[in-house]
């Protein structure tokens, strides 16, 4: 059988391919005819630059339905897809280009020159352009082209897509990902959250990363339903789309976001059945006013890049605020100490997950690869979790991030939890910064809600009483906001790089 995720996903089209497959924000409608005639014209350009089966096209371009149907072309070719990130400058794209040898590349209009130079130094041979009004030299040179290329035969562990880690905690990764990494979560997700032949999907997310290329968009296909596809997160957009969806996938901040703004109303989400939420931790406290506002619960998930979704909250039955849920039907997850031994029931420890969703392995990185799995095959995601008595999954926080103060091990989400509730703390990260005596002091970067002028001392006063000494922050700094990456993550290598000085 024909693994290839675009067989899987083609097999669920609509019977009657006029049917919408995208509107943009500017109303512009794409049917999944003309996915697929996009698509096989791509696929078709792509094959007649010589890409083979296996080989990357790298991908730095702006949003835009054009380039969902070059991901499509690249899957019916058996060529990797591989988006970066656009806010990449070009000494990275260079090095990602050198890391992934692709043979042919497509930017941006405007970056076209340069990226020529790169491209020519990493031995690419073809450069394509994609602009964001069905503009560039792909769409150009693919216009004339036969669209009937039908979809290569793939198996299972044929490389479907390489996707760079967020690289929060170090220098990206590249995580090869195959057809049935990514078909098999497709359709445990789809499943799960009780997709609806009528659900429409407001798309804000980036296509660059798991959530919006592939939690997002492939469920979407998978469901042969529509899309109202906005190029970004946009306030005035999302509230005037709302009225006319039925699931929203976001990361945690276009909640805040849109519970900053007084126009957010029930009314607004009186066509809403899901609000899902992941990529980052969503805080109790937005989980609660969400509910308050709209009478919604959003649902929390947890996934990496490397290992696409792992754990959900149940669509039937109680979505719990600060937890991720329970593993997903065809995914296991245990907790396990450094040495791999199994923990009890609300003992934090580093998550470990198998099953098919799990990638094949870092791209051109054995050694990484190897050190990241148990000798049974589970994976070792370096996020530290519990899971309670009544079996829901709790990120605690990344292992990277775990302080060790004196010898102690501190969890910096638990301090966290308690900076947090202090009156006047907008929000806050706790890092450990490297300290003479103690190997790591514990430091608070906190925001101030409001007007509100809060010191460092009353924060360290209020959290006293509830923490034990080791865990009390040593020091508090005060930030406008706390630094973000596109996924709403907050960068604390940025902020243990720039404090670094703060105790030696
Ligand atoms: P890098 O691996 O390069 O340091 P990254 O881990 O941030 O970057 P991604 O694969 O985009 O790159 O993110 C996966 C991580 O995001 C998870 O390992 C986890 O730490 C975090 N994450 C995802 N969903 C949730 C969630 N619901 N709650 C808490 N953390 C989450
Ligand atoms: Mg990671």
């Amino acid at each position: 059988m024909n693994e290839n995720l675009y067989n899987l996903l083609s097999a669920h089209f609509p019977k009657d391919l006029s049917q919408r497959f995208i509107e943009t924000a500017d109303a512009a409608t794409y049917s999944y005819a003309d996915l697929i005639e996009h698509s096989g014209r791509f696929g078709r350009l792509l094959s007649n630059l010589g890409v083979k089966k296996g080989d990357r096209v790298a991908v730095q371009v702006e949003k835009s339905p054009e380039a969902i149907f070059l991901y499509l072309g690249c899957l019916r070719i058996g060529a990797i897809y591989l988006p970066l990130n656009t806010a990449y400058k070009e000494t990275e794209v260079a090095y990602f280009l050198g890391d992934a040898e692709p043979t042919v590349v497509v930017c941006r209009p405007a970056s076209e020159a340069a990226m020529g130079k790169i491209a020519e130094s990493a031995g690419v041979s073809g450069v394509l352009t994609l602009g964001q009004d069905r503009d560039g030299t792909l769409v150009e040179r693919s216009l004339d082209l036969d669209p009937e290329i039908g979809c290569v035969e793939a198996s299972h562990d044929d490389i479907a897509a390489i996707l760079y880690t967020s690289g929060t905690t170090g220098r990206s990764k590249g995580a090869m990902l195959s057809h049935r990494n990514l078909g098999s979560n497709t359709e445990t997700l789809h499943k799960l959250w009780g997709f609806q032949p009528d659900d429409v999907l407001l798309h804000a997310l980036p296509i660059f990363h798991t959530h919006g290329l592939f939690v997002a968009t492939n469920c979407v296909l998978l469901n042969g339903s529509s899309m109202l596809f906005l190029n970004k997160f946009d306030a005035d957009k999302m509230i005037e789309l709302l009225p006319r969806a039925s699931v929203m996938m976001g990361v945690p901040t276009f909640y805040t976001r849109l519970l900053a703004d007084a126009r957010f109303t029930r009314d607004v989400c009186a066509n809403m059945r899901l609000f899902i939420s992941g990529s980052a931790p969503l805080l109790e406290e937005t989980f609660q006013q969400f509910q308050a506002r709209t009478g919604h619960s959003i649902l929390e998930r947890y996934g990496m890049t490397e290992t696409n979704m792992n754990t959900s909250n149940p669509l039937e039955g109680e979505r719990r605020a600060g937890t991720v849920g329970f593993p997903l039907p065809d995914v296991e997850v245990r907790i396990a100490d450094d040495d791999g031994n199994i923990l009890a029931t609300n003992e934090p420890g580093v998550l470990e997950v198998k099953g098919p969703n799990v990638f094949q392995g870092y791209w051109r990185m054995p050694e990484k690869t190897a050190s990241e799995f148990r000798p049974d095959g589970f994976f070792i995601t370096g996020d530290v979790a519990k899971i309670d008595e009544r079996g829901y999954i709790h990120i605690v926080g990344r292992a990277k991030d775990l302080i060790i103060t004196g010898g102690f091990n501190v969890y910096p989400k638990e301090i966290e939890l308690c900076v947090d509730a202090v009156e006047g703390v907008g929000e806050s990260a706790v890092i450990g910064l490297p300290h003479p005596d103690f190997g790591e002091a514990v430091v608070a970067v906190v925001t101030r809600s409001g007007a509100a002028n809060l010191d460092g001392q009353s924060i360290i006063d209020s959290v006293k009483d509830d923490l034990a000494n080791f865990k009390v922050p040593k020091k508090v700094v005060f930030l406008e906001e706390l630094p973000r990456n596109s996924m709403g993550k907050v960068q604390k290598n940025v902020l243990r790089e720039t404090y670094k000085d703060s105790f030696t």
